[in-house]
């Protein structure tokens, strides 16, 4: 199988960059696959897994929200924020889930509560532990 490279780019930093066999990513509208030769795409993600494999071995990442762009056997996603499931920090996210319900349980309208906001952190923080639980 030939190969393609990926980079994970964040506001911080290249998360990953190197040659990877396939990448299968969260898109907008649902999850897609990449191999080389795939046609040029440009598409938006949802907070998610990202899996590749490079050496035929599988690795996971939580990314969220961010965009992806498909040319010339290059996959760039480029995200808010990406973690190895294996750098998620499980009690982090757990306390970011009851954070976020504490937020979504007041009532709407509530001045004091911005609740997209609030719905946001909660996919991240439940998407970051399904990852981690999963380990790939
Ligand atoms: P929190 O409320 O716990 O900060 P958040 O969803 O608001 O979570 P983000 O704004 O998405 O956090 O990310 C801020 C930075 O923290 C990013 O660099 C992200 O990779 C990192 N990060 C967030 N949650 C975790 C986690 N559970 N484990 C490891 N890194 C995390």
């Amino acid at each position: 199988m030939g190969t393609l490279h990926l980079e994970v780019v964040t506001p911080d930093k290249v998360v990953v960059s190197q040659e990877v066999e396939t990448v299968v990513a969260p898109g907008l509208l649902g999850e897609f696959g990449v191999l080389e030769g795939h046609v040029p795409f440009l598409t938006g993600l949802v907070p998610g897994e990202l899996r590749y494999t490079a050496d035929g071995k599988v690795q996971a990442l939580a990314v969220s929200t961010g965009f992806s762009e498909v040319s010339n056997n290059n996959v760039s996603i480029l995200v808010n924020s990406a973690e190895l499931a294996t750098e998620i920090d499980l009690e982090r996210a757990r306390r970011a889930v009851q954070r976020a319900q504490e937020r979504l349980a007041k009532e709407r309208g509530a001045e004091d509560v911005d609740f997209l906001r609030a719905e946001g952190a909660l996919k991240r923080a439940i998407m970051r532990i399904k990852v981690a639980e999963k380990k790939v």
